[in-house]
């Protein structure tokens, strides 16, 4: 098949570009590089010659870039960790919903599919728990975590209100925190910073008490669950949770990752975060009935990513 995946450059974005060609399909990747990183297109260039690279925004309409005939669109672009969500909120809204506007309308003039990516920030901070699908959220959509989850949140309802009115084929699958190879070390997040301090012999900073919890899933399993997801009947649309349900607090986490590095860096406290999330763990029933399970514990997913940052760490 021929497919676009937007956000080609990001995190998630090179692992699953990855995964498309290594089952022989044409990616087109497409990326402004606001996040996303240079080197991670060069190498899926270098890669696969099935791989072919368009430098563009989708807040700005798609219709005159030469894609070929499209199957699927995967859309994936979006900043997603807080620090990055949260330098330009204006334009993060803009992303989240301009940008899955011009998506559909390229799906449409395609007949393609479109395959969303949204987010466990829909859910907010969670007063159901683990969460369901079917739980509708706890979010403040005045405060700082707003441009992120409520742009995710109108994306969902145009997504769902555009397949009614126009049978436009959706699959909606709403992402849990996923750590892995081709982490941005920069994108401030748990797991990129806990691993980068401890190789790197810094203290780790621990945000309020650390006692709030996330359930961290290995980007191979996130992947498998798009490609299962994407091979299910046009009636599943989702929303689909993916995530690992194993749920840790984030001083488990740090003493997990000075374990695997042998680190003897320190924890220091640091203020958390405003609308800090406290707790996060999906139900996973949705995606174990098209047969998805992860595979991957924190150990065993820890182990390569590590292994990743270590030559970044070195530098
Ligand atoms: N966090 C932390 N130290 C850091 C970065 C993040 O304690 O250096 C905490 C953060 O406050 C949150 C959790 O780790 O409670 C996960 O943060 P992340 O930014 O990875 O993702 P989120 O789930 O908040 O979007």
């Amino acid at each position: 098949m021929n497919i676009l995946v937007t956000g080609s450059a990001g995190f998630l974005g090179t692992n699953l570009c990855k995964r498309l060609l290594d089952d022989g399909h044409n990616v087109v990747g497409l990326d402004n590089y606001y996040t996303g990183l240079k080197d991670n297109t060069e190498f899926l260039k270098n890669y696969s010659n099935n791989f072919k690279f368009i430098e563009h925004d989708i807040i700005n309409n798609m219709a005159e870039l030469d894609f070929g005939k499209l199957d699927w669109i995967m859309n994936l672009a979006c900043p997603a960790s807080p620090p990055h969500y949260q330098k330009d909120p204006i334009y993060t809204t803009k992303v989240s919903v301009l940008g899955v506007l011009n998506c559909m309308e390229l799906a449409q003039s395609h007949n393609a599919s479109l395959f969303h990516t949204s987010t466990s920030e829909v859910y907010g901070d969670p007063k159901v728990h683990p969460q369901p699908e079917s739980y509708l959220g706890n979010v403040n959509c005045t405060g700082i975590r707003a441009c992120y989850d409520e742009g995710k949140r109108c994306a969902e309802s145009l997504l769902f209100d555009y397949h009614r009115t126009t049978g436009l084929p959706i699959k909606v699958v709403r992402i849990f925190n996923t750590y892995g190879p081709f982490m941005d070390p920069k994108d401030g997040r748990v797991v990129s910073n806990f691993i980068i301090q401890a190789l790197k012999g810094e203290d780790i900073t621990i945000y309020g008490e650390g006692l709030q919890t996330r359930s961290f899933c290995y980007v191979d399993d996130l992947i498998e669950g798009f490609i299962k997801l994407m091979n299910t009947d046009k009636n599943t649309l989702g929303p689909m949770n993916i995530g690992n349900p194993d749920e840790f607090t984030m001083i488990e986490l740090a003493e997990k990752v000075l374990a695997l590095t042998n680190s003897s860096s320190k924890l220091v406290f640091k203020e958390l975060p405003k609308d800090d999330p406290t707790r996060r763990k999906p139900d996973i029933t949705k995606a174990q009935e098209i047969g998805w399970q992860p595979k991957f514990d924190l150990n065993k997913g820890l182990q390569p990513t590590i292994e990743y940052f270590r030559p970044w760490c070195e530098k």
